[in-house]
């Protein structure tokens, strides 16, 4: 199921996409809350009521009469993101100069390296960047894989990983690459406003058959820069919730970003840093594509 919020007149709905993308069902009608995080606290029960919701085709909407928003507009808490992930984007990091943080000299981590961003960095698909608040005139784009939580947990075994996954987003993990860099520890760089575009759904996990074999693609004005499989990741995500979950609890409704593949903006010398006019766009087959103007 593709899940989405959206809004038509008033307050956030949520609702799935039908399987063209053209029209969405709307749960609002049927009692369930317009809050995605409400909605995912539910679980294996709320999913239920909403396949007999789509199998009854009750209130279908053209998508073309309503505004998406990114499928959980406000996390409850910080996004959890993972630093540099791929082999090839772990090197070409490292050869920019961009990376204070590395005082090893190696360029994969040993182990997994995770920051995170403020709830207010997200933004919808087309809603635009707001590079303008990059103080630093250096904003990139990093295209990655979004992890939804449904169960939360403390202490999870990569073995039982999996069971927490609700499902998968595309987010745009954008930065401030001198913020980065000159203030070392990277929350300055990453958590600006509008810098997490996120969207443009939450595909639940039982529609994906193996996450390792999809692909993320982003692109500035049509010019490919990103493009690779999630087998490629340095950490897979069972990796990744049982270190995170192995002294922090893991929350319904949590987004783990799963690290960005090699081409960013800073890959390339000189930097091709996004400016005011670019458009990004970010697409997992699959699940969708987000794109967003940077202003
Ligand atoms: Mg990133």
């Amino acid at each position: 199921m593709k899940l989405v919020t959206f809004t038509k007149t008033g307050e956030p709905r949520i609702g799935c996409l039908n399987q063209s993308g053209s029209e969405i069902v709307d749960f609002t009608a049927a009692g369930i809350p317009g809050d995605m995080n409400e909605f995912i606290g539910l679980g294996d029960c709320g999913l239920q009521q909403a396949v007999e919701i789509v199998e009854e085709n009750r209130g279908a909407i053209p998508i073309a009469v309503v505004a998406l928003l990114a499928p959980i507009p406000r996390p409850r808490r910080n996004i959890m993101c993972v630093g540099k992930n791929y082999v090839a984007h772990a090197a070409e990091f490292e050869k920019s100069g961009f990376d204070a943080s590395n005082s090893t000299g190696a360029d994969v981590p040993k182990h997994p390296i995770i920051f995170t961003k403020a709830p207010t960095s997200v933004i919808r698909s087309g809603e635009a960047i707001p590079g303008y608040l990059d103080s630093s005139d250096s904003t990139d784009y990093e295209g990655e894989l979004g992890v939804v939580i449904g169960r939360g947990g403390r202490g999870i075994s990569a073995k039982a990983a999996m069971e927490h996954v609700y499902g998968y987003t595309v987010v745009n993990d954008v930065t401030a690459r001198y913020l980065q860099r000159d203030h070392t520890q990277w929350v300055l760089g990453k958590s600006i406003d509008g810098f997490c575009p996120m969207g443009p759904c939450i595909v639940t996990a039982d529609e994906i058959a193996d996450i390792r074999e999809m692909r993320i693609q982003t692109t500035v004005n049509n010019e490919i820069r990103q493009d690779a499989e999630f087998s490629q990741l340095i950490f897979d995500i069972p990796t990744l919730i049982e270190t995170i979950s192995r002294g922090i609890t893991l929350e319904t409704g949590d987004i783990i970003a799963t690290g960005t593949p090699e081409g960013v903006g800073i890959g390339f010398d000189p930097p091709k840093f996004l400016r005011t006019g670019d458009v990004v766009k970010v697409t997992i087959d699959g699940i969708g594509s987000i794109q967003n103007i940077v202003e």
